[in-house]
């Protein structure tokens, strides 16, 4: 590609999973086409996020939808609109909470980096349960007055010993407080775009950039009408809290499309296809001395997809994991893997473009069964 020739930057093939320190993701060309679309007119900005979103709850079954430019600028929006609802007064105050709800519960186990988003409207963290868990006491006992919401974050960061989330939802509404779920990489199954605000979660996030393959910078926040109009009132082109997380016209219509093109998409051939390309790479890696690729299942954020687990022995190999890892990036073509066991590296085929399964196989292989001694 001439631009990034020019700027001295290497493509990279991602067989690591949607990071946005890689790009995110590829938008398919259905996305584009609709961003292309998008830029040629001006438009009233607050008349087309709310059409957007009266689209994508229909197509979501939500009550409501607001576009984003993030799942993290969610965290941001959703937790302002649980403080403040649609009290204008309120939503110019932010971040000074006086006289305003300012504590937000979290399990203990499910902090994370991105609670700095939730941290960054003003309200504190209250921590619920510790590594072995969190119990109903536990939640009732933090509830006070001051309560804005319970943030559920799920994926990577949940554990088996959290207080489930249909348990958190039961007590918060008891307590008429609204229940926020990061969901930002819980796709697939699609119909996860609706699942936890059926369970009862008044509002639910994913990232656009992700799985969705949307632009890079979006993100749905999905559930309550009340609370999305509040998402809106602090979001841009409003001069609030939301301001600077702006969010395109070329990015509402992209994400749109990349919603449509979601749904429509048939999940159970994309299951097969990941399949073919994970039975590929481990059928060739199993024949190199060292190496013992197998299946795993599910993937990095506990989404129904396989991906291939490939576990070095360097004493075989002649070349440690992390020296492997360093290796493929900095190779031609540049490969990213991903770590998640000690002495073994994850490929992903989720975020691969097709062809590419073979270009992964044949980098790896290559780091793998020709260094037994290291240069
Ligand atoms: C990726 C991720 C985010 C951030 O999503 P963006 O769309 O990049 O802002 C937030 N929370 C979780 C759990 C994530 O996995």
């Amino acid at each position: 590609m001439a631009l990034l020739q020019e700027l001295g930057l290497r493509p990279v093939i991602n067989a690591s999973a949607t990071l946005t320190r890689l790009g995110g993701s590829i938008m398919p060309p259905e996305v584009w086409a609709a961003m292309d679309e998008a830029r040629t007119q001006f438009v009233d900005l607050i008349e087309m996020q709310r059409r957007v979103g009266e689209r994508i709850a229909a197509l979501t079954h939500n009550e409501a939808a607001y576009v984003s430019s993030g799942a993290a600028a969610g965290l941001v929006l959703a937790t302002a609109a649980c403080v403040t609802g649609t009290d204008e007064t309120a939503i110019r105050r932010l971040p000074h909470l006086d006289g305003l709800k300012s504590e937000v519960i979290v399990q203990a186990t499910q902090r994370n980096g991105y609670d700095f988003a939730v941290r960054q409207v003003g309200v504190r963290l209250v921590e619920i349960g510790d590594a072995g868990g969190a119990t109903v006491t536990d939640l009732e006992r933090a509830i006070s007055p001051a309560t804005a919401a319970v943030a559920w974050f799920q994926g990577a960061m949940t554990r088996p010993t959290d207080l489930p989330l249909e348990m958190v939802i039961e007590v918060a509404k008891v307590h008429g407080i609204p229940v926020i779920v990061d969901a930002a990489a819980q796709l697939p199954p699609p119909d996860n775009l609706w699942k936890y605000t059926q369970m009862g979660a008044d509002l639910a996030l994913f990232s656009g950039g992700k799985d969705l393959r949307g632009p890079q910078s979006s993100g749905l926040i999905l559930g309550r009408a009340e609370l999305i109009a509040a998402c809106a009132l602090h979001g841009n082109p409003n001069p609030r809290i939301g301001r600077p997380m702006k969010v395109g016209k070329e990015e509402m219509a992209g994400l749109l499309a990349a919603v449509e093109r979601y749904l429509r998409l048939d999940h159970g051939e994309r299951t097969r296809e990941c399949d073919r390309i994970v039975a590929l790479w481990c059928a060739a890696l199993n024949e190199v001395a060292g190496v013992a690729a197998t299946r795993d299942f599910p993937n990095e954020a506990g989404q129904p997809l396989p991906w291939c687990r490939v576990a070095i022995d360097s004493g075989v190999t002649g070349v440690a994991r992390d020296e492997v890892v360093v290796r493929l990036m900095a190779g031609d073509p540049s490969v990213a893997v991903a770590c998640r066991d000690p002495d073994a590296i994850h490929l992903n085929p989720t975020t691969l473009e097709p062809g590419e399964e073979t270009i992964v196989l044949a980098r790896v292989m290559d780091e793998l069964s020709s260094r037994r001694t290291i240069a």
